[in-house]
């Protein structure tokens, strides 16, 4: 559910129209719920809070990529969410956002010493380790600073799952974490280091996940793996069951709730006496979101089809150009008429700029608004000034109050960033004017 709703004819987000929104930043922006986010947040929350006292202590850890606006990350904070992070940046992001390092989890593939480093300094609950040579670098990292590193091992279970091959991370073939045989050995080999404490076992086998079967194979994977490290005399005092989880992009679309999707994790779980970590994106901020943007006109082409013709582009939401992902397109003035199919594309030079092909939308016009649903995880965290556009702001609405929580910069701003060479300076070109 979220708290985006149409009153008098406008979209609003929750008691603030878009088009008030869209007058003061203009488009394209994105615009997050406050309300969304709390109520995602506390449906999981309630959900595992009901777990048994033998799954102690559930951490919800947000995972930053979704979303790492600062405002986004202190609107969960607050509610006592901790962090998933997969660079030194989120770290920096979480603890900016005032989540404490002792809710932090460091994961990723290819953390370089200085990030581990960054972690280890900052005092990370946990960090994820998801091979024999980043183990091997850790313990000379910590060793190196002389601190303790509390890790968890970061196990492919050969299960993998996904709304799309590009975001399925379980597979034998992924690139991410360790098979179940060379995880137990890795497992005993850090509790034999000096500056190493394994505590315990994680997986995340992709995003976008509607059906529990795969999460469930995969969770069992882990909790054979604790029952064996135990019976070797090694302690696992957590498990981290990753994200995952997948939300509804159209209306009504059939997904596991989060109930039952905690339901099923207590019960692979059951009796096994271990601090749970989840760590949630899309499912607490996807719906959480809207991408809002104007459209530049409608191009009929002579053969009769329409090209919606949008102001935002692949490089302020990527999902579709990137996994052929689908976004709920419509306008925010409540419109009559016939839907016909359009086919919605952005500004960008590619032809991977196209968000849907044949979409059936009523007879929007140049000017109006219009909104992306469900674009509040992977949306502005993926996007970039292709084309030389502008980074699309950010919104947050709290009930009757909104802010802008990230501007997009001005012109100068984006130029500045680059430095043209002395020699490149010389004669009366522009550039050797002072900026
Ligand atoms: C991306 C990621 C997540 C979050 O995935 P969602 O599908 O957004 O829930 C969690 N854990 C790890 C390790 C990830 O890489």
């Amino acid at each position: 559910m979220d708290h985006f709703d149409c009153r008098d004819g406008v979209l609003h987000a929750e008691d603030v129209s878009l088009e008030t929104v869209a007058a003061e930043v203009g488009t394209p922006a994105y615009v997050y719920s406050t309300a969304t986010l709390t109520r995602h947040y506390r449906v999981l929350a309630e959900a595992v809070a009901a777990w048994p006292d033998a799954l102690r202590r559930p951490l919800i850890a947000f995972a930053v990529k979704a979303n790492g606006n600062l405002a986004v990350l202190a609107t969960l904070a607050r509610l006592g969410a901790g962090a998933d992070t997969v660079s030194e940046g989120e770290i920096r992001r979480a603890l900016a956002a005032g989540i404490p390092a002792d809710r932090i989890i460091f994961s990723g593939v290819g953390k370089t010493d200085a990030e581990l480093a960054f972690a280890v300094t900052a005092g990370v609950r946990q960090i994820n380790v998801e091979s024999r040579p980043e183990l091997d670098r850790l313990a000379a990292v910590a060793a190196g600073l002389d601190r303790t590193v509390e890790v968890a091992m970061r196990v492919n279970p050969r299960v993998g799952a996904g709304g799309h091959a590009k975001i399925t991370t379980g597979g034998a073939a992924d690139k991410f974490g360790v098979a179940p045989e060379e995880a137990l050995a890795l497992y005993a080999e850090a509790a034999a280091a000096s500056h190493l404490q394994p505590v315990g076992l994680a997986c995340h086998i992709g995003s976008q996940i509607t059906d529990l079967e795969p999460l469930r194979a995969a969770f069992g994977v882990l909790r054979e793996m604790t029952q064996t490290l135990r019976g070797q005399g090694l302690a696992v005092t957590r498990l981290d069951l990753g994200g995952g989880l997948g939300v509804p992009y159209v209306g009504g679309a059939a997904t596991a709730s989060p109930a039952d999707y905690a339901a099923m994790a207590a019960a692979v779980m059951d009796g096994l006496e271990v601090d749970i970590v989840l760590e949630p994106g899309r499912l607490l901020a996807a719906n959480a979101g809207v991408l809002l943007t104007r459209v530049v006109h409608v191009n009929v082409r002579p053969d009769g089809r329409r090209f919606l013709v949008l102001d935002a582009g692949m490089n302020d939401l990527m999902r579709p150009a990137l996994y052929d992902a689908f976004h709920d397109l419509k306008p925010v003035r409540a419109m009559p008429g016939e839907a016909t199919p359009h086919d919605v594309v952005g500004p960008v030079c590619e032809t991977g700029d196209t968000f849907a092909r044949d979409r059936p939308l009523p007879p929007v016009q140049a000017g109006d608004l219009m909104v992306f649903t469900g674009a509040g995880a992977y949306g502005a965290s993926m996007a970039n000034e292709y084309n030389s556009r502008r980074l699309v702001p950010e919104v947050l609405v709290d009930g009757d109050r909104h802010a802008l929580v990230r501007a997009r910069p001005d012109w100068d701003e984006m130029l500045a960033r680059d430095r043209v060479p002395e020699w490149l300076r010389q004669g009366d070109s522009p550039l050797s004017a002072p900026r």
